[in-house]
């Protein structure tokens, strides 16, 4: 019995089932994903000898680090090894631990590889190879905040960003929230958990009645249809009018914005004409856009020159969009979704820090 991924429920009625009380499920829960033991023999909140019992009946797999990559800015890059939880399934994805001044930010990945295909996006040339369990989306998080628990600040932010589309893998995906917005479980507070999503219309829909949801954002990244089908093929199935109709029907809790995302690719989606265009777009929407400027890499896309950021970011603003410029962090090591991986099964990476 892998227990990593399992709710509340799940643990309850699998310690019932071995013959103990329920509340030693709720109690293997805590120790799991609110203090972060990973062994059931260090489960000090269990009887001895019960832990010994369940230890023979359970397990609790973490992913294996297979590398750390460390930025100057002390981002911190994992390549994960995903084999040991699901060995006819070996699969590796890449969480991202990213350390402010008054918060942490994990990036996270909900699928290994990805069907999306979205041009401008590393991750996409390595095709779907499989979903993730709730079980493995959950540990990359406690095994980001484990790695770093002595730089830890109180505030940890969470962003379904990494590799994969998150609400094409919808079941594991809300489960693993579940969990990390449990204030019984990892804790976290759903306006710190961010999901991104390329723009699947009907997990739009679906993930707008989840009693317990993270907060929404959506990749934009074009001003029209014939620009957006260009490097975001899910366009001719969710075109921008269903997309942003989703966008308006999507219920917003009193605090919520929803954020858009639009990368800006020197020359393509990067005019005057582009910023008016996503301003008409995002009308009556409670939202922000954060402009994310492309950095030069394996893809043939060119960086915005920095005037035409500018004048975009103030055309939005003047016409009462929030608009912020983001930079990647740690771009030595490859902030971009899926750029590790890819680069990692090419051979070509070189290596900053060695696995500890
Ligand atoms: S940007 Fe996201 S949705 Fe698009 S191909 Fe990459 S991982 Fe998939």
């Amino acid at each position: 019995m892998e227990l990593l991924g399992k709710s509340a429920e799940e643990l309850r009625a699998w310690v019932t089932s071995q013959g103990e009380s329920a509340y030693r499920g709720r109690q293997i829960y805590h120790a799991l994903y609110a203090e972060r033991k990973f062994d059931l023999a260090g489960m000090s909140n269990l009887p001895a000898a019960l832990r010994a019992r369940l230890a023979e009946a359970a397990r609790i797999t973490l992913p294996e680090i297979r590398r750390r990559y460390q930025a100057s800015d002390g981002t911190v890059r994992y390549v994960l090894a995903l084999e040991a939880a699901q060995a006819e399934r070996p699969a590796t994805v890449e969480a991202v631990f990213m350390p402010e001044k008054n918060r942490q930010t994990i990036c996270i990945s909900t699928q290994a590889g990805c069907a999306v295909d979205c041009h401008f996006c590393l991750t996409a040339t390595l095709g779907l190879v499989r979903n993730l369990t709730a079980g493995e989306i959950v540990a990359q998080v406690l095994l980001a905040l484990e790695e770093n628990r002595a730089a830890l600040v109180p505030q940890t932010n969470v962003v379904l960003m990494g590799q994969g589309e998150p609400l094409l893998n919808y079941e594991p995906v809300t489960a693993a929230l579940r969990i990390l917005l449990d204030p019984n479980g990892a804790g976290l507070s759903p306006k710190h958990v961010t999901l991104s999503t390329s723009g699947i219309v009907p997990g739009i829909a679906r993930l707008g009645e989840e009693k317990v949801r993270p907060k929404l954002a959506v990749s934009l990244n074009a001003s029209s249809d014939v620009q957006r089908d260009a490097i975001m093929p899910i366009n001719r199935k969710y075109p921008l009018a269903a997309l942003l109709e989703a966008c308006r029907k999507y219920p917003l809790r009193p605090w919520e914005h929803l954020t858009f995302e639009y990368v800006l690719l020197g020359g393509f989606n990067d005019s005057p004409e582009d910023a008016r265009r996503v301003v008409k777009l995002v009308a009556s929407l409670r939202c922000k856009i954060n402009l994310i400027p492309w950095n030069p890499g394996e893809l043939p896309y060119e960086p915005p020159d920095a005037g035409c950021i500018e004048e975009f970011r103030r055309i939005l603003t003047e016409k009462g969009v929030r608009a912020f410029v983001r930079y990647s962090r740690g771009q030595e090591i490859m902030a971009a979704c899926g750029q590790l991986a890819v680069l990692e099964s090419a051979g070509k990476l070189t290596e900053i820090t060695e696995s500890r």
